[in-house]
């Protein structure tokens, strides 16, 4: 079973802390994504697995066995890099076999392997080329290759995607799912990029100073973030925040920002939901208009400040009172103007809401 542990890992560089205790552990098949801003300590958990990156404290094991003091090469990994790192010189064929060829396999088996992952990727074309006479993504998809011609039991990918333009990103997003499909090999993927996280994983570990902050699948990551912290880095446009407090209304919980309040009867507490200061999250297509928003546990007016139109729908930015914003999505065809008044609901049950001194979900 190609299990991937990391038990109480910590990565120092002089005084400076980069990981602090993490623990993690990778089922057998499954494709894990490691999210969080540049810094967050992604790259230096994915090198500590590879074995390319000295630890501090803590242990790593693959597949049952203790790899923490053991090389690279013998930790059944593969790795696809940022930067494809492919020999200029050598054909895409000469790309994919070099390793093999290194390590003695017998020629018609080089050339099975070879062949086989090149029709997975749909590079079998292309065999003769050189790296200079690919696209970027054909380069990324030759350096998958290398990956895939090898008996790995692990596959580990330092954000492979962000060399791409927008267009060849999706792609090949789409054929790493795909393959992931087929192969189910255990994945551990870095990246920064959410609808990245939350397209290929079967789990995101949103990551924070060194440390993970949540682990689940993309719906509880999206649906019940467990900090602020969370709820801000996933969802795009990015989930509203109000400010304001929980108070007690004729013994009921409700949040209450300026002189507006919303009921917090249908709000599942994590916690007791005493009175504090706290953020009221919902997402953008969350809040509902038009003439569902009175059926709402919280509805009100508010004024439309500005438009950015997406295509299929329409971002409206609107006034929230005490200097705040909301924003909203309308479908395009509503037809919506700057200084419009709309009427907006809100139902407590799809409100995250979290602790302003803690920044935990309460
Ligand atoms: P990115 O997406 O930018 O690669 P990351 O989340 O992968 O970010 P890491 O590369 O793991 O972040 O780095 C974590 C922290 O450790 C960063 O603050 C970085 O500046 C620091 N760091 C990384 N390598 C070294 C080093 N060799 N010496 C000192 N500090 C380092």
């Amino acid at each position: 079973m190609a299990e991937v542990e990391a038990r109480n890992i910590s990565i120092s560089y002089g005084s400076f802390k980069a990981l602090q205790e993490l623990n993690l552990k990778i089922s057998h098949g499954e494709f894990l994504v490691l999210l969080g801003p540049s810094g967050c300590g992604k790259s230096t958990l994915l090198n500590a697995v590879a074995g390319l990156q000295e630890i501090s404290a803590g242990q790593i094991w693959i597949s049952g066995r203790n790899v923490t003091w053991a090389e690279p090469k013998d930790r059944g990994i593969a790795m696809v890099f940022q930067s494809y790192a492919l020999y200029p010189k050598m054909s895409v064929r000469e790309n994919l076999s070099f390793g093999l060829r290194v390590s003695g396999m017998p020629k018609e088996e080089i050339a099975r392997r070879v062949s086989r992952a090149a029709e997975t990727l749909q590079l079998s074309a292309m065999l003769d080329r050189r790296p200079s006479e690919l696209s970027g993504g054909q380069r990324q998809r030759v350096a998958i290759g290398r990956v895939l011609v090898r008996d790995a039991e692990v596959f580990l990918f330092d954000e492979p995607l962000s060399n791409l333009d927008a267009q060849l990103r999706v792609e090949l997003r789409r054929e790493i799912k795909r393959l992931h499909r087929t192969l189910r090999a255990t994945s551990l993927y870095v990246t920064h990029d959410q609808v990245e996280a939350l397209t290929l994983a079967d789990r995101i570990a949103v990551m924070n100073k060194g440390k993970i902050e949540q682990i689940g699948s993309p719906a509880e990551i999206y649906e019940r973030p467990s900090t602020r912290y969370v709820a801000a880095f996933i969802g795009s446009p990015a989930m509203n925040f109000l400010e304001g407090g929980i108070e007690t209304v004729s013994g009921e919980p409700v949040f209450k920002w300026g002189d507006r309040s919303i009921p917090l009867q249908h709000y599942a507490f994590t916690d007791a939901g005493d009175q504090r200061s706290a953020s009221f999250g919902i997402r953008p297509e969350h809040l509902v208009f038009g003439d569902r928003a009175a059926a709402q546990d919280f509805h009100g007016e508010f004024v439309i400040d500005m438009l950015e139109p997406m295509g299929s729908d329409t971002l409206a930015w609107c006034n929230a009172g005490s200097g705040q914003t909301i924003g909203l999505r309308a479908p395009s065809e509503m037809r919506l103007a700057e200084g419009d008044r709309i009427p907006i609901g809100i139902s407590a049950k799809n409100a995250s809401i979290f602790d302003a001194a803690s920044g935990r979900r309460v």
